[in-house]
């Protein structure tokens, strides 16, 4: 889910003509930072194995400084992250793992539904491993980055310390160009600070333990500030023209927002909730939701609105609910992974060339899109969305 996209063509002569780097500005660079990691208690012995052989790769600098393209609209976002598949499967996990999922629950006060979200949406469930060595993705940033050179370099040398610990082999040490990793995608400082060794085998591993990794998602959202049995909250009705205050951090008790004439979804009275905050993801037209200090929890895993709301509306569906029922603003719906599958076959049935179908939408499917859309005689948006999808049907 963290993927970008790439910059467009034209920024590579660019980036070649501000200077690619050249072998020796890496040598020079890594034995900057050898001299530092000596200093942080890092032995030349581990620092010299785990660059041995190292180079930089620049597409980790590309995907630094890309911008998306597109701005995802929410109910986009949550129709991938949250499609029938990913709550199949996450029940299957819940149903798996339930005795391990147990002792974690009631070692960290944190809800499963919450942790196994958070495992589906970062990794979906394991299925996803790293694309770089972690030593060149961090060793990379911190060299040629564009800017927090010196946080790269933090990371690279935390790498090494879980290396240096025993805790992990250097050679399962793989993931994002910005150095998350495992089942439940920690950076290495996040994991020195937060993970935990639930199978007690004396190793804190992310990558290939399961109880580690999800009794350290655990260990996170209780830090972050878990209420023990509390819920993140839920789905809400406002009255009609509704002109009250709102916004996640204005947290108020729910005497206040019933005072305002807001109700549950189903139409009855608010109660369950400690204080909360009002989100309106897509502005008051679209759902409205009451959100706690659990659904903070979930956007202290990853600072944006839309993914603490995908984990807490799967955590739901985890749990047997149905999901949201207000519907989105829009009558153009957005797919499921599934759906997205399918728009790709059939674009490649068409003649076009969107690469593998595997649901990941880049420049060639939209491009597919925005050509398809234009026959249609619809506007020319490149969006993956469900008129575009009916129309192929
Ligand atoms: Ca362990």
């Amino acid at each position: 889910m963290r993927a970008r996209p790439a910059l467009p063509l034209l920024a590579l002569p660019l980036l070649i003509l501000a200077g690619a780097p050249a072998r020796a500005d890496f040598a020079g660079c890594v034995a900057g930072l050898r001299s530092h990691a000596l200093g942080q208690g890092i032995s030349a012995a581990t620092f010299d194995r785990m660059m041995a052989g190292v180079e930089p790769d620049m597409k980790i600098v590309e995907l630094m400084n890309s911008q998306p393209e597109f701005k995802t609209p929410i109910w986009d976002y949550l129709a991938t992250l949250v499609d029938e598949q990913k709550v199949a499967e996450g029940r299957a996990m819940l149903r798996k793992h339930a005795e391990v999922l147990a002792r974690i629950e009631s070692a960290y006060g944190v809800d499963r539904h919450a942790v196994v979200a958070v495992w589906g949406v970062e990794s979906d469930f394991g299925q996803i491993g790293g694309r770089w060595s972690l030593p060149q993705a961090l060793s990379t940033a911190a060299c040629f980055g564009t800017r927090r050179r010196e946080f790269f370099r933090g990371e690279l040398i935390s790498t090494m310390k879980i290396v240096q610990r025993g805790d992990i082999a250097p050679e399962k040490l793989r993931g994002s160009w910005a150095g998350a990793f495992g089942h439940t995608q920690f950076i290495p400082s996040t994991y020195l600070r937060l993970a935990v060794d639930f199978d007690g085998d004396g190793r804190r591993d992310l990558v290939d333990s399961i109880p580690d990794a999800l009794a350290s998602t655990a260990n996170y959202l209780k830090k972050s500030g878990w209420i023990t049995g509390a819920r993140w909250g839920y789905e809400v009705r406002l009255p009609a023209g509704y002109a009250g205050p709102s916004g996640r951090t204005a947290k108020q008790p729910l005497e206040s927002w019933a005072g305002r004439g807001i109700t549950r979804v189903d139409g009855t009275a608010l109660a369950g909730l400690p204080a909360a905050g009002l989100l309106l993801p897509a502005g008051r037209n679209g759902p409205a939701f009451l959100v706690t200090r659990n659904f903070d929890a979930a956007y202290a895993y990853n600072a944006a609105e839309s993914y603490a709301l995908a984990i807490s509306v799967l955590s739901d569906r985890l749990r047997g609910g149905s999901g949201i029922r207000t519907p989105w603003p829009t009558d153009d719906r957005g797919l499921s992974r599934a759906e997205r599958k399918e728009l790709q076959e059939r674009l490649i049935r068409r003649g076009y060339d969107v690469g593998k179908p595997d649901g990941a939408i880049g420049a060639l499917t939209r491009a597919a899109i925005k050509d398809v859309e234009a026959r249609l005689g619809m506007p020319q948006t490149g969006r993956p969305g469900g008129k575009v999808f009916d129309a192929l049907r």
